[in-house]
């Protein structure tokens, strides 16, 4: 069996995919071209690929050797899933392992847009701290406030169950399929949620269905003082509109892990102070990489001895 893997893993992940599987490793940390990943998928029997990397529809034009889409990760936005099944290639990702990290991602950020905290930090790195004052950078009020997640999945839940218990947050969602949870009542309409949040925290996949389901409208249906947090995907919030609201102080401010063409992240966002800006870091810890890779290497494993595949998408 041939796999290739797209970017060097932890060490441990690294040196079970050499061991077991001979595995050959991309030497970039860029993701694949699509003409790298057009020529992987006739050259490898499996691909353990990860966000970025441009498995779209032109990747799978040509001829095809590979069976297997083992990503890491559990977004497979950049994996066009119908060319994937008409090549008769199976797609499988890393879903559970991610969701405490991107929880804690999503509160660091809502709690750092709320409080000022980068803002702040850049006040005294550049020197023009005068010293503490009872009205010096006040920001928003976290406990008790009122919390709508868009997307209450895995990465939805953990988020409400850290603000409703840790911060006493009310909380309100939106989602697909709605859930019966002890801490929130039954799913608003998003517009209905946006008006009565004083932070939203975007949880959803992207998919067809959420490309820009944050837009001007959205925007202008939030409390002035809310914030919106994005650890989803770029492309669920139109950056140009958010932009603009931001800049009009039309809300409160933003929070984002994730930007529309990573990692280009337009200047006019990071000019402004109203907007917490982090690199994709939500599941950036060696436990979680360790855990993403395992659940990779699983899924192959199941693959090359011919059982089912344990994380299917
Ligand atoms: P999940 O368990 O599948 O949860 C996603 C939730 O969104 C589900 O409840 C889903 O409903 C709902 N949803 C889907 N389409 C919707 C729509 N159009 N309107 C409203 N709700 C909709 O996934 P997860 O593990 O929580 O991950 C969510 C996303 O987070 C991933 O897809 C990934 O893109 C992103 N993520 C980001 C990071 C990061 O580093 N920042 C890390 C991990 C994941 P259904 O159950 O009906 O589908």
């Amino acid at each position: 069996m041939r796999l290739l893997v797209s970017r060097a893993q932890t060490a441990r992940v690294s040196a079970i995919l050499r061991d077991e599987f001979e595995a050959e490793f991309r030497d970039k940390d860029a993701p694949m071209t699509v003409a790298e990943a057009r020529a992987a998928l006739a050259d490898y029997d499996a691909l353990l690929p990860t966000l970025g990397d441009a498995f779209g529809a032109a990747a799978f034009t040509g001829p095809i050797r590979a069976k297997l889409l083992a990503n890491f990760g559990v977004g497979v936005n950049h994996i066009d899933l119908a060319a994937a099944r008409a090549a008769g290639i199976a797609v499988t990702n890393t879903p559970g392992a991610v969701t405490d990290a991107t929880a804690d991602i999503a509160m660091t950020l809502l709690l750092m847009s709320a409080r000022r905290a980068s803002e702040g930090e850049r006040l005294l790195r550049a020197g023009e701290w005068t010293g503490w004052a009872p009205t010096q950078m006040l920001g928003a009020h976290v406990t008790g406030k009122r919390l709508g997640i868009i997307g209450m999945g895995r990465i939805g839940q953990a988020v409400a169950r850290r603000a409703h218990y840790g911060f006493g947050m009310e909380i309100a969602y939106t989602t697909r399929s709605p859930q019966n949870l002890p801490f929130a009542p039954p799913p608003l309409p998003l517009h209905d949620l946006l008006a009565w949040a004083d932070f939203v925290v975007l949880a959803v996949p992207a998919t067809a269905e959420t490309r820009n389901m944050i837009g001007a409208a959205e925007l202008a249906a939030m409390r002035p003082h809310a914030h919106l947090i994005n650890v989803a995907r770029g492309d669920v919030v139109d950056e140009a509109a958010l932009i603009a609201a931001l800049e009009a102080g039309q809300i409160g401010g933003a929070g984002l892990d994730v930007y529309a063409k990573e990692p280009l992240v337009p200047e006019a966002l990071r000019c402004l102070n109203n907007v917490t800006l982090l690199p994709h870091l939500g599941t950036a810890t060696e436990e979680v990489r360790d855990a993403m890779g395992m659940m990779a290497v699983e899924n192959l494993r199941a693959f090359r001895h011919g059982k089912a595949l344990p994380n299917p998408v």
